[in-house]
């Protein structure tokens, strides 16, 4: 359907209009006209039955369909800004109804007063059959719904991340993300559903609102999202220049539109622009500063980018208007928010890697706490943590090794060392598994063992003798044994006051050898 355009002549009637008695403007661009009322025409069309008249809504005051029949019947209707909420269907599609006559459908005329005339006069006209209507609006409720769902996804599963890991972007992202589904509300038409007596030109109002905070919140989520680096100095200011800027011409549309909405339009547009184009520097800026969020940010923001920058270029009448493009926020975000998903995911990889690796330090560190560095035995404290309050029935073991002042003063203090860590080995492969093995000492060392798992001091002792010491050094030792609870610490008190008598008993004995001893109080019983 081809529009015929003519600006308003008071001398003009619907009857003559449609007669095609007065010449119509055809060539010139709807924008040149400027604000005011106007008439347009489509070209000839030949249809029956119930239809329905669709055409994108604008910002205007009124108007009237006059619907001509091949049988010389004209239908008008009339509706205003208020009656429009009414008639929007899904995609903010202004819906007329005619109802089916006899006679086919021959010509439209529209009577359009107070349009702004901002990026057309009468945009996308269609005529479309009941069936076709549905089927519009069937696909426009499932791109509506699967980005709905996208957001709300998106939005629990960050601020859920949030919680867990207080990133301040996921929160930056969450209010973009509620921005995004509050322009999806009104933009889609389904704010003039929820509140019918809305007129369409305040539903424009909250259009532009939420569009406005949408692209400040993505600002900020930025902001938040790369490292600090990105937008440390002029970067930082122009971006915060920008938003502010955004932010205020928003707030001068939402206030002031009523009254010159052309001009504060215009200033909504060009502050958009001013926020494209610092985009540019910032991510300039995040390449120079090798960020390591850059080429993530990239891929899900190059379609809203550049979605947003064609956009822009239509409302500055750069270039025409397609239904895609109006509805390239909501297709454009959905890649997005998919990417985003992605974006996410590779970031908790990055947070469980860095977790990862600081368990790993933190099992380091806590093992280097916990070990002796010559033997690699548990020391002294960690033996002690480990055995102290343990249940039931234990066989303490001091094995101290014999004139060891001599070893060292034959094979010099290295090598003593190295008898050390020999004599370590071997008891730790003498003992059974989850026997406690450690240095608590100079040249003592302490076995703990249940009493059911005892290892035999005989058999350390002969490991000892038939090992290899360097410089095939001759090396004994002497053990000490006694048996007892280890629950409390006077129990290991006790307990390491008898093994230590039962080790004098066997360094008086001639070394070389174990002694056991009983705890003192059992003697008593
Ligand atoms: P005894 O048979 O009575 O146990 O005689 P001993 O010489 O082994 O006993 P004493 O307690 O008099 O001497 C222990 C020696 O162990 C003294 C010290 O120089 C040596 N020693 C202690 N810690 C280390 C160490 O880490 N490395 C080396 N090489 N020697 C050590
Ligand atoms: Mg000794
Ligand atoms: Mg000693």
């Amino acid at each position: 359907m081809r529009d015929r355009l003519f600006k308003y002549a008071s001398c003009a009637t619907p009857v003559a209009l449609l007669a095609g008695k007065v010449r119509f403007d055809c060539d010139t661009t709807q924008t040149r006209f400027g604000p005011g009322d106007f008439w347009l025409r489509s070209g000839p069309v030949s249809r029956t039955g119930p239809l329905r008249i669709r055409n994108v809504s604008l910002w205007q005051k009124r108007v009237t369909l006059y619907a001509l029949y091949a049988d010389g019947a004209i239908v008008a209707a009339t509706i205003d800004d208020h009656a429009t909420t009414a008639h929007l269907a899904l995609g903010a599609i202004l819906e007329q109804p005619l109802a089916g006559r006899p006679a086919p459908l021959v010509r439209l005329l529209w009577h359009i007063e107070g349009s702004a005339n901002l990026r057309a006069i009468l945009r996308e006209p269609r005529i479309a059959t009941p069936s076709e209507s549905e089927r519009f609006d069937l696909e426009m409720s499932a791109l509506y719904s699967a980005f709905a769902g996208l957001c709300i996804a998106l939005l629990c599963y960050n601020f859920a991340l949030w919680v867990a890991l207080r990133h301040p972007f996921q929160l930056a992202y969450c209010a973009m993300v509620v921005a995004l589904l509050l322009y999806a509300f009104s933009t889609s038409g389904a704010l003039a559903w929820a509140w019918p007596n809305i007129a369409n030109t305040d539903r424009i109002r909250v259009n532009y609102l939420t569009l406005g905070l949408s692209s400040v919140a993505a600002f900020v989520f930025a902001r938040a999202f790369f490292e600090p680096r990105v937008f440390a100095g002029w970067t930082g200011r122009i971006a915060a220049a920008a938003s502010a800027t955004l932010l205020a011409a928003t707030l001068g549309y939402v206030l002031f539109a009523p009254y010159d909405v052309r001009t504060f339009d215009t200033v909504y547009c060009w502050a958009f622009v001013g926020q494209m184009a610092v985009i540019s520097p910032i991510l300039w800026r995040a390449w120079a500063t090798r960020s390591n969020y850059l080429w993530l940010f990239a891929v899900a923001w190059a379609a809203p980018i550049v979605l947003a920058c064609l956009r822009i270029a239509n409302a500055i009448n750069l270039i025409g208007s397609s239904f895609w493009l109006d509805n390239s926020t909501i297709l454009s975000m959905s890649v997005e928010a998919l990417l985003s998903s992605l974006a996410i995911a590779y970031r908790m990889r990055l947070l469980s890697a860095e977790r990862d690796e600081a368990r790993e330090g933190e099992i380091a560190a806590r093992l280097l706490a916990d070990t002796d560095p010559l033997t690699g035995l548990l020391n002294r404290r960690a033996f002690l943590h480990q055995a102290i309050g343990r249940d039931g029935e234990h066989i303490l073991m001091i094995a101290d090794l014999d004139h060891f002042k001599r070893v060292n003063e034959t094979i010099g203090h290295d090598g003593g060392d190295e008898v050390l860590r020999v004599f370590a080995r071997t008891l730790r492969q003498a003992v059974p598994p989850g026997a406690l093995v450690a240095r608590i000492g100079g040249e003592e060392f302490a076995i703990v063992t249940p009493s059911a798992f005892a290892v035999e001091p005989g058999e350390i002792l002969a490991r000892l003798r038939a090992g290899r010491m360097p410089y095939d050094v001759a090396v004994t030792a002497s053990i000490g044994t006694c048996s007892g609870p280890l629950l409390r610490e006077t129990d290991w008190k006790a307990l390491y006051a008898c093994a230590d008598r039962a080790l004098f008993d066997a360094k008086s004995a001639g070394r070389d050898r174990a002694r056991g001893r009983a705890l003192p109080d059992r003697l008593a019983a």
